[in-house]
């Protein structure tokens, strides 16, 4: 082996976190940034230890994954298990059990109309997987042209190319991109949440789109209930069944992203549940594995997989170099039988519950522009976009871990939660959010 010599390549105690900085990216971060990254040690039910001994109460469930906490025992039981066996093989021309296992819980739980099931690396890449199925069914079905798609404003739907041009535009983070990016239609982000009257202008917009476009639409896609990265948002119900109404209406697929919903999050197992509706594809991510590995899954229709695996080329386009890691299969498995057989009903109502008892009393507050709540879900908006240094210095003063964005200090912890946890979780983000407004 050989060695540019000047480089020490050994890491210690001490240096091993300069090197990190000097070489090593995070999500959304620049290079070497004034913030540095909180080393953690390790991590155990609701609690992240950090290197240096303190601990922190887990607001973030690493972006919505963690729902059962870490460090579980039944999770770790399963990729062990799982590892005995095989971490990966292809899967082309092969299969393995775990991949039926999970196809077959992912099948029980989903509305029923989807019936099959695309397993894939990450969120974005199922959402690009889903977009492709679209628009090869419309191809299926002799309709090459419709190839765009609609959707509304304040979406987030990942980070990969086909994923940010249904973002926002604005605050999808990817407006750097546009000129790149198929122009897709937008209507405005739904503004009718389900403790105010429905009001038939709030869809107006998307009517006029989808009437005036359908010949060239593969699909709508949206986020239900609740839009995530793109500006922590809760819309009414009414205007998903409206959509789903539309959508049939004018011959368009519906696309719903639960990846960051799915799972319990907003208090039904898939957030489309509270309008009744299903979608023709479905996207799944983020705490699929309990947080344990990253995996996401597409389903969809037998009337969609049948059109497009009868019609020319007689495949879908689709085929990752780890689709379905037996490791990703084996640990989603035990994550779903896990939180299927968890109170974890009663768990959302008492998060929800003691979000509302703690952060309804902020709106009073000078600064803050809106409180939401929805599920195991809070969200502080504020009129002023945070400072991300002082926060977060706030934050691991007082023993708890958020990570805000623009104006939005929110929290989803994992399901497993205390109640007296949670108490301490909110407490303490009210008193970071009174201490960022007095400054
Ligand atoms: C996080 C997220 C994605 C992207 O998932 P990744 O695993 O980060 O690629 C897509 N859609 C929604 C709604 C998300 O919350």
């Amino acid at each position: 082996m050989t060695r540019h010599p000047e480089t020490v390549y050994r890491l210690t105690d001490d240096t091993w976190r300069d090197f990190e900085r000097a070489h090593v990216w995070h999500p959304y971060a620049p290079l070497q940034g004034a913030l540095p990254p909180l080393p953690v040690q390790s991590a155990q039910g609701v609690r992240l230890r950090l290197e240096d001994g303190r601990d922190l109460i887990d607001g973030m469930s690493s972006w919505w994954s963690a729902i059962h906490g870490y460090n579980h025992p039944v999770l770790n039981a399963a990729v062990e298990d799982q590892l005995g066996r095989m971490a990966h093989v292809m899967f082309g021309g092969l299969t393995h059990r775990p991949a039926a296992e999970l196809a077959e819980r992912l099948v029980r739980i989903t509305p029923g109309p989807l019936q099959s099931v695309f397993l894939c690396d990450s969120g974005s890449v199922s959402v690009e997987v889903a977009i492709k199925m679209a628009v090869q069914y419309w191809q299926a079905r002799g309709r090459p042209g419709k190839q765009r798609l609609l959707t509304v404003r304040r979406g987030y739907h990942g980070d990969t190319s086909g994923a940010m041009a249904v973002c926002d535009p604005e605050t999808g983070m990817h407006h750097l991109f546009t000129d790149i990016l198929p122009q897709h239609l937008f209507a405005p982000a739904p503004a009718c949440r389900d403790d105010i009257e429905w009001d038939e202008a709030d869809i107006a917009p998307f009517r006029a789109l989808i009437e005036q476009h359908h010949d060239d639409l593969a699909a709508v896609i949206l986020e239900p209930i609740v839009q995530g990265a793109g500006g922590m948002r809760i819309y009414a119900a009414e205007y998903l069944r409206r959509v789903r109404a539309l959508c049939d209406e004018h011959g368009v697929l519906l696309i719903l992203d639960e990846i960051a919903t799915g799972f319990g999050r907003t208090g039904t197992l898939f957030a489309c549940e509270q309008a009744g509706i299903a979608p023709d594809i479905m996207c799944l991510g983020k705490a699929l594995t309990g947080g344990y590995l990253t995996l996401a899954a597409v389903l969809t229709t037998g009337e969609v997989s049948a059109t497009i695996s009868a019609n020319p080329p007689g495949a879908f386009m689709h085929g990752p170099t780890f689709m379905a890691n037996p490791l990703a299969c084996a640990v989603a498995c035990a994550s779903i039988d896990l939180l299927l057989d968890s109170p974890w009903r009663e768990r959302v109502a008492m998060i929800e519950a003691a979000c509302r008892r703690h952060l309804e009393p902020c709106r009073a507050w000078a600064g803050v522009s809106d409180v939401r709540v929805k599920g195991a879900i809070g969200v502080v908006e504020l009129e002023r976009p945070v400072s991300m240094p002082s926060i977060t210095r706030r934050c691991v003063e007082n023993g708890i871990w958020l990570r805000p964005f623009g104006r939005l200090v929110y929290l989803m912890p994992p399901f497993i939660i205390s109640g007296e946890d949670l108490d301490r979780l909110l407490t303490a983000m009210t008193a970071v959010l009174a201490g960022e407004l007095a400054d």
